[in-house]
Parts: C-alpha cells; structure tokens; sequence
C-alpha cells in the first residue's frame, strides 16, 4: 500500500479524505461527514454502503433533510407504548427509536407508504394484514394463545419467545421493509412483559389495518384503479431502466413521484 492510498476525494463533496473514508460502490468513496449526513446509522434496512452509487448517497441526504423537516413537524395524536406513533392530521408515523420511546432520529413515514405488514414470532408469521386484504392470524380469534392451525400451535407448546416484531413493507424502492421490535430477548411467554407487548404488538397491527383500509378507500375515490402494488413494480421497472441508464436520474425522479402521486 502505497502513500497515495492514505489520500481520495469524497464522490459528494468532492473534499479530501483519508483513511476514515467509507468505500461505495464504483471504487468510489465518501467522506465521514457525507456519511453522517446520509444519515446512515437510523436503523434501516438500506442496501450495504459498499453497494451504494454516489446518486444513491445524495438521494439518502436529501431524504435525510426532508425527514428531519418532518420530524419537528410531527405531532402524535396516537402512541403504542413506547414503539411506535402516529400522527393522524397529517397522516403520517414513525418507529420510536431512542432510549425509552424517544423519537430521536426516528423515520417518518406516511399512511400512504404502508403496502402490507406481518407480525413475526420467532420468525414465524403469526398475523398478516394490508392494502387490499383483511387482517388474518391469531388477532381475529381472540388473541393470545389462540390456537389456529398449525403453526399457531407448535407456537403454543413454546414456553419461550425470543423474538416478536413486526415486518411492514413499505412502498419505498430504497427501503422497502422495515421491522418494528417488541421483543428481541428470550421472554417467558406466561410473563407480564411477553402478554404487555403482545398485547401493543396487535394494537399496532390494528392500526395499521385501519389506516390500509382508509387507503384503500381514497386510492377507490380518487378514481384511480392503480393499487399500491402496481405502483410499486412499475418503479422497479422504472428504476431498472435507470440502472441500465437508459433513463436519467431526473427522468426517474419524476416517473416516481407521479407513479406515488406526491
Ligand atoms: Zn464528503
């Protein structure tokens, strides 16, 4: 390794970095300050760094700025314990991310983001809902120790939760899941922390089930006939053409936002 490696240029500032310069993809690399802007580090599901183009950094720091205009705009009329909120008048949410349910660099969603959403038990599906569909599972027969088939009960016999989360698929082709976490340490399934958060875990499922089928019922009325999930694949589509670079970056910028309506 020679001395020239101790040096690079940022791909988005364009400033000098040394070592602690974060590699992406095209042999390219990114300074620790466009790092934190892209603000990396809110517990997403993004794609690994390492596989992210220098469009994909910029357009992590513009929805970086955009989410924290939003996020000291939001103002909860909903809060599910100390997991997740929600923001009725401008139909919006977000996942609790701080010590004790702060909302600290939490990530604002809208209504409108939510495609479906299941509830994990030890990573088993244990109630299913969405745009377009009821919801289905263990909610429906009376909640906890429900027996419904068989996975409902092999689950029973388990006198140990390890896991319980629940999964949304979000209607964002940069990050189209999300997990929301309930429990992520070996828990007595008979204890007062399991039932508490069981209990929040469905009231979340509910909620969402209700604001799906809000959704539903305007995507109906606006007269449209295109639901969610199309949407979602014709960016996918759109966003393969990019890749391929037959389109450009401004060309699917706006193909996206008319497909999502914005
Ligand atoms: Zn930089």
């Amino acid at each position: 390794m020679g001395f020239f490696d101790m040096k690079a240029i940022c791909a988005v500032c364009e400033k000098e970095v040394g070592l602690n310069r974060h590699k992406i993809a095209d042999k390219n690399c990114i300074c620790p300050s466009c790092f934190k802007d892209a603000g990396f580090n809110i517990g997403m599901a993004h794609k690994p760094i390492k596989q992210m183009t220098v469009e994909d950094i910029h357009f992590a720091i513009e929805a970086k700025n955009t989410n924290n205009d939003e996020l000291s705009s939001f103002n909860p009329s909903k809060k599910i314990g100390t997991f997740v909120e929600f923001d009725d008048t401008q139909k919006k949410w977000l996942i609790l991310t701080g010590f004790l349910g702060k909302r600290d660099k939490s990530k604002v969603f809208n209504y409108s983001d939510i495609v479906d959403f299941e509830l994990l038990e030890d990573g088993e599906s244990v109630t299913q809902g969405g745009l377009g569909r009821a919801l289905v599972g263990g909610a429906l027969f009376g909640g906890a120790g429900a027996v419904v088939g068989g996975v409902t009960g092999k689950r029973k016999n388990k006198a140990i939760c390890n896991s319980l989360k629940i999964k949304v698929t979000l209607r964002d082709v940069n990050n189209p899941l999300i997990y929301i976490t309930f429990l992520n340490t070996a828990t007595k399934k008979d204890g007062f922390m399991y039932k508490t958060n069981y209990q929040l875990a469905h009231e979340c499922l509910s909620a969402f089930q209700i604001i799906c089928n809000e959704q539903e019922v305007l995507i109906n009325n606006n007269g449209s006939n295109k639901i969610a999930g199309s949407a979602a694949d014709e960016i996918k589509k759109f966003k393969n053409l990019l890749d391929e670079g037959i389109l450009t970056q401004d060309e699917f910028d706006a193909k996206k936002k008319e497909l999502l309506s914005l």
